[in-house]
């Protein structure tokens, strides 16, 4: 939407985090001519792709007095789509063939997503304006509708109190877990962890695993144990209730319906009547939204994994433009989405581009909620945007008044998907798409054919 009038604003803005949210969000928000301050509490950028063998002294993550970890990332992991619908838009995600230490594969291994996102912010300056091992503790509202920042850095442990116009909000959301509720759990003598704090198989080694979840980090991790462990039971809410299922190509790995219950054995009934006796319950059952350090009276809340209200997933009503939250929709290709919402608040907050008032956002957002209501989408799935996602960033490109998600990358996304559930076991490394796998010109990306 554009304003009617144009004063173009030159803001104070603090970004939190330096994943690859908040590395693109500062990018946008100088290219705007703001003024940009990144808090990010470890010690380089990358955030969830900054792999350590660290894991929480809570594996499943209940104790609120745990030592924290924040990357999720496991060893083993390779990317789930190809490099090429992966990467920032204008920034491809291209193979560095002529670097050894590189990774050139379509999904490559972890460190090389680090390393492109090292590059990136290199590239455009962003190292330069990150404050390291500076973490956030406390984003509040101060008077005449600005923010103060308490940020606590590591070293010195000095907490400083900061004004700023703005706040973008990009602390990620793959760090607290989020566990399945499971009848007896608190009897059962079994060795609990979440997928959090999985690292490498070897722990596993002959124990018998129940695994929980279905998602790409469950279908990794199950294989990835199966080497190693006796059995691998994977329980599943998206199957019906009588399904057990011996997994093609392994002979210690079956799919089961969800758990029923357990026992205080160490035995866990299943809903399609087997019984198994098991070392290890693995929680890969998802996260929980989590914005420990911001204070909005009240205004924002998360209830049920429902961050809101928010207009477009970014902007709270009440506090728009000044709050607003980067790469909290999932199920996406979140790094091109990333960049989009960034542009949007960049834009939003110099006056380039117009919000609605804030009573047709409010419409906006309760609308949304009755549409999900009726569909019976539960609260918990409300950033879940799978089925519109390029509809969104179309959206977000419209109002930006930048190119739409490119077309190749759309069909790259869905072949992808569709390659993944055709060949789950060698998805990363056979493929028939060639023919969408982009040629750089000129640091500019067009499809092959
Ligand atoms: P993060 O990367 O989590 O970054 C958040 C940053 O905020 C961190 O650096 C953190 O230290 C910092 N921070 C948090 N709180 C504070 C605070 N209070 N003060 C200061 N700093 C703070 N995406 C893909 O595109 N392809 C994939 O193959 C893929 N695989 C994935 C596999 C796993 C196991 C996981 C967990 C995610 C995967 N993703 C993948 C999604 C991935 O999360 C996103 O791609 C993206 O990296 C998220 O970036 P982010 O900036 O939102 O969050």
């Amino acid at each position: 939407m554009q304003p009617t009038h144009h004063q173009p604003a030159s803001r104070h803005v603090a970004v939190i985090g330096a994943g690859a949210g908040g590395l693109v969000a500062a990018r946008e928000l100088r290219r705007e001519g703001h003024k940009v301050v990144v808090f990010e509490r470890g010690d380089q950028v990358g955030g969830t792709w900054v792999y350590t063998p660290n894991v929480e002294s809570d594996p499943i993550g209940l104790d609120p007095n745990r030592t924290r970890v924040h990357s999720s990332m496991y060893q083993s992991l390779r990317t789930n789509l190809p490099r090429e619908a992966m990467g920032f838009r204008d920034y491809p995600f291209v193979a560095i063939e002529e670097d050894e230490e590189r990774d050139p594969r379509r999904y490559p291994g972890h460190r090389e997503v680090l390393l492109y996102l090292k590059d990136f912010a290199i590239e455009f300056g962003v190292s330069e304006i990150v404050r390291f091992e500076t973490e956030v503790v406390f984003v509040g509202l101060v008077e005449g509708g600005k923010w103060k920042v308490k940020s606590k850095s590591k070293r010195g442990e000095v907490v400083e109190d900061e004004i700023f116009d703005a706040v973008v909000v990009c602390n990620g959301h793959h760090t607290e877990p989020c566990v399945a509720q499971i009848p007896g759990i608190n009897t059962w003598k079994g060795k609990q962890i979440h997928s959090h704090n999985y690292r490498t198989p070897e722990p596993f080694r002959d124990q018998v695993v129940i695994l929980i979840g279905s998602a790409t980090s469950a279908l990794d991790i199950s294989r990835d144990i199966a080497g190693v462990a006796k059995e691998v039971h994977i329980a599943s809410r998206s199957v019906a209730d009588e399904t057990i299922e011996k997994q093609p190509g392994y002979n210690n790995m079956w799919l089961h319906s969800m758990i029923k219950s357990v026992q205080e054995d160490g035995s866990v009934l299943f809903r399609n009547g087997s019984v198994v006796l098991a070392d290890v319950i693995l929680h890969c059952t998802g996260y929980k939204f989590h914005f420990p350090f911001l204070e909005t009276n009240g205004i924002v809340t998360v209830d049920d994994n429902r961050v809101g209200p928010l207009y477009k997933h970014v902007f709270p009503p009440d506090l728009a433009p000044s709050l607003s939250f980067v790469g909290l929709p999932w199920k996406v290709a979140p790094f091109p989405m990333f960049e989009f919402q960034s542009k949007w608040i960049a834009g939003i907050l110099s006056n380039r581009i117009a919000l609605p008032s804030r009573e047709e956002m409010m419409e906006d957002v309760k609308a949304f909620y009755s549409l999900l209501e009726a569909s019976g989408t539960p609260k918990r799935y409300t950033h879940n945007i799978a089925d519109y996602q390029f509809g969104y960033d179309d959206w977000l490109a419209a109002e930006c008044g930048c190119p739409a998600f490119e077309e190749w990358r759309k069909q790259m996304y869905f072949v992808a998907i569709e390659n993944l559930f055709a060949r789950p076991e060698t998805y990363k490394d056979e493929w028939e798409d060639h023919h969408l796998v982009v040629i750089l010109i000129g640091g500019a990306a067009s499809s092959a054919d």
